[in-house]
């Protein structure tokens, strides 16, 4: 094992020192693949020099999500002590179901997901766990109101008209749940949202006083802290006083911008977040944590048990039932995603947890005045939201991104909100510095102005 981790050092050494010079790896096209790095298996074994080298050209081939020209989807930067204690879990490899197998682990996991409760302002009676992803934890969510509307759906399946609510701007994976829960896609309600992508609550409470005289039941209202394109953020207070109304379930999917709640300056942007049943954040985004690292926490632990628990004898042997995460869990075997939290957290504080939230908004904030003060450019996006969205010189947006990709210049992707493309900056990686985003604007109008802009001049030839 000393040998490998000596060899996982050289290659890691080498991988940070090359990050610096080259930030974008080589564009490498899907038909060139397989003959520009050796991927391929065979039946004799390396020698270890050969071996060596094929998992150093791999990592160099492979795009680098940590460095200043990442920009692309909702994750970027590399922290190290979360890195560290992804590392740690690795090589211990717990499974998380239960005390005898993850002990102290389970501890870490606990008290994260307490930690987050606490500062949410919930009692002993909250609790929460980890999932593979946003998309898992808003599952966990639409089960939860499944059952809670209907105590005997577990065993009988759905039978009555159940219907799902969220705004049009919302993740992919609420149609997805629905049809995983047997509530089904054509039981989702895309509820119409305003200029700035929050949910129209209006039209929202009209639509569950409509179902409900068609019989239907109205079972989960899913809002958004931070909509994966504009990074909007619904209202939370008003959208609880129709769920209390009609007795719906409130869940807050706050994948993408959730981690709010750790920050004095913009928890306003989930305000009433202690009033809903469910809320996730996935700690791989805002708080930049390596991949995945999701958690759901619940107002009332009842509920986890009810939907997740079954007995299993030859698993849970020993303990307290609240040590035995299993017990709560969409999985059996599960990998330890909360110590890499933990360790960020530990190392730098909650107060560490706020710099790197309000830093992104920072960020932001430089990237929309940089547009604001540029006639080249058109906003689509608001303020106190880390998705920068915009045009330039109105060249089309999806050509803009792929040409920069296919050139190894930047990474950034294109969104598309009522009819409108335009490039998504996201200010996602608090490692970021002001001049890494002049840069990424700067890399970008060179590039597009050598290659792209139709030059008047030209015109005339
Ligand atoms: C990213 C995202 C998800 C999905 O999370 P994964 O971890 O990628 O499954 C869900 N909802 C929103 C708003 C997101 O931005």
């Amino acid at each position: 094992m000393q040998k490998t981790l000596e060899l996982f050092q050289r290659i890691s050494t080498n991988l940070l020192e090359q990050e610096k010079g080259n930030p974008t790896s080589e564009y490498i096209s899907t038909e060139k693949l397989y003959e520009t790095i050796d991927l391929g298996l065979k039946e004799d074994p390396l020698s270890e020099e050969e071996f060596e080298a094929a998992l150093q050209d791999l990592v160099f081939a492979t795009p680098k999500t940590g460095t200043s020209t990442f920009f692309n989807q909702l994750f970027g930067g590399r922290n190290e002590k979360a890195v560290l204690g992804d590392l740690l879990a690795v090589l211990l490899n717990n499974s998380m179901y239960t005390y005898k197998v993850a002990g102290a682990q389970v501890g870490v996991e606990k008290s994260v997901l307490s930690e987050v409760c606490k500062i949410i302002g919930w009692d002993e009676n909250a609790d929460g766990t980890f999932a593979s992803g946003g998309s898992m934890t808003n599952l966990m969510s639409m089960i939860m109101a499944r059952d809670a509307v209907a105590e005997t759906v577990k065993n009988t399946g759905v039978q009555g008209k159940m219907m799902v609510y969220t705004s049009a701007d919302s993740h992919y994976s609420i149609p997805k749940n629905a049809s995983f829960c047997g509530i089904g896609r054509n039981q989702v309600r895309y509820i119409k949202t305003n200029r700035k992508g929050q949910i129209n609550v209006l039209d929202l409470a009209r639509q569950v006083e409509e179902d409900i005289q068609q019989g239907f039941t109205p079972t989960l209202v899913n809002l958004t802290a931070g909509t994966t394109v504009l990074g909007a953020f619904d209202d939370v207070r008003a959208v609880k006083n129709i769920c209390s109304k009609y007795n719906i379930w409130l869940h807050l999917d706050g994948a993408y911008c959730g981690a709010v709640l750790l920050s004095r300056k913009y928890r306003h942007l989930i305000d009433g977040v202690e009033l809903v049943d469910s809320f996730s954040f996935n700690a791989h985004k805002m708080i930049g944590t390596p991949l995945t690292c999701s958690l759901i926490v619940v107002k009332n632990k009842k509920h986890l048990f009810d939907s997740f628990s079954n007995e299993a004898n030859y698993l849970y042997q020993a303990e307290d039932d609240h040590f035995n995460l299993g017990k709560t869990s969409m999985q059996c075997g599960r990998r330890n995603d909360a110590l890499k939290f933990w360790t960020l957290w530990k190392s730098v504080g909650t107060l560490g947890l706020e710099k790197i939230v309000d830093k992104q908004f920072e960020l932001a904030d430089y990237a929309r005045t940089y547009i604001e003060n540029n006639e080249n450019y058109t906003l689509h996006s608001y303020e106190e939201s880390i998705s920068v969205c915009f045009n330039y010189k109105g060249v089309s947006a999806k050509k803009i991104c792929t040409a920069l990709y296919e050139n190894s210049e930047l990474l950034v992707g294109f969104g598309n909100v009522k009819n409108q493309k335009f490039v998504r900056l996201v200010t996602i990686n608090a490692q970021n510095s002001k001049d890494d985003i002049l840069n990424f604007f700067k890399t970008m109008e060179v590039f597009v102005d050598h290659n792209m802009v139709v030059k008047k001049e030209a015109q005339f030839i």
